[in-house]
């Protein structure tokens, strides 16, 4: 059974201060839901405020980037030794990052290496944009960032993947719940492929993409989508709760 998992990227968004009392007004609802894996994912600078509040609650605490070296000369970058006391996920390969920062799959791969080694565990997220989607290239898409972010890296259920259409981020355009489901079994398939089926069947495999209370039901409702990336409305206290506490609900009575 894949637990159902809810994570929050706060992207750039909140200065500690706002970090704290973001944590304070979900944390004493958020703790009580069992049965769902949460993760918050604040700003690298927030991490050890938001460590503090969270300790001994059932939440956990995710970096949104990390780099593939341990330690050395490399200006501004955060090594996976310096999150594992702190974290234990960390996001890679976000559409932004790949956007405006140019990550490329080779790169993300060493990170998800790198990541794995310390024992943190990745979210992986990959997605097509708008014109690919429109060119019926979303599976050649897929594909090609799976297959190459995973390069070398023997099965692992730790790793966490998620499908974000580049085009439902941010945008107020969700995918349908079975446009969503699609995809994610056509991931399912790519893991079947690269490692064996087994481990395929453990991996969690989320959406996101402008997912919110309103629409959280049409993607968990689906057999293959094991929860959601969560970026806007992860910075509402009652709206991340409420997509937490519906994804219970709703894998609860699948
Ligand atoms: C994201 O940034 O991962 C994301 C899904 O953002 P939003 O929910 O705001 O579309």
């Amino acid at each position: 059974m894949r637990k159902p998992f809810i994570a929050g990227n706060w992207k750039m968004n909140t200065r500690t201060e706002e970090a704290e009392s973001l944590v304070r007004a979900m944390l004493p609802e958020l703790n009580n839901i069992e049965g769902v894996e949460k993760v918050l994912c604040p700003p690298f600078i927030s991490l050890a405020a938001v460590q503090g509040l969270i300790k001994g609650t059932s939440i956990k605490l995710g970096a949104q980037n990390v780099y593939f070296e341990d330690k050395g000369a490399y200006t501004g970058e955060i090594s996976p030794l310096m999150l594992k006391d702190l974290c234990d996920f960390v996001i890679l390969g976000h559409s932004e990052r790949r956007q405006y920062f140019a990550e490329t799959d080779e790169q993300i791969n060493k990170k998800i290496k790198k990541t794995l080694e310390s024992g943190l565990k990745p979210i992986l997220c990959v997605g097509e944009s708008p014109e690919e989607q429109e060119a019926d290239k979303t599976e050649q898409k897929i594909s090609k960032q799976v297959n190459s972010g995973l390069a070398g890296i023997s099965p692992n259920s730790q790793m966490v993947i998620a499908y974000e259409p580049i085009w439902a981020i941010g945008t107020g355009k969700a995918a349908t719940g079975k446009q969503a489901n699609a995809t994610i079994s056509l991931i399912r398939d790519i893991l079947t492929k690269l490692w064996n089926k087994e481990t395929a069947k453990t991996v969690r495999i989320l959406y996101g993409g402008s997912v919110t209370s309103s629409n959280i039901g049409e993607f968990i409702g689906e057999a293959d989508i094991d929860g959601a990336l969560v970026g806007g409305a992860s910075l509402k206290a009652d709206e991340f709760v409420s997509i937490v506490r519906q994804t219970l609900h709703l894998k609860s009575t699948q």
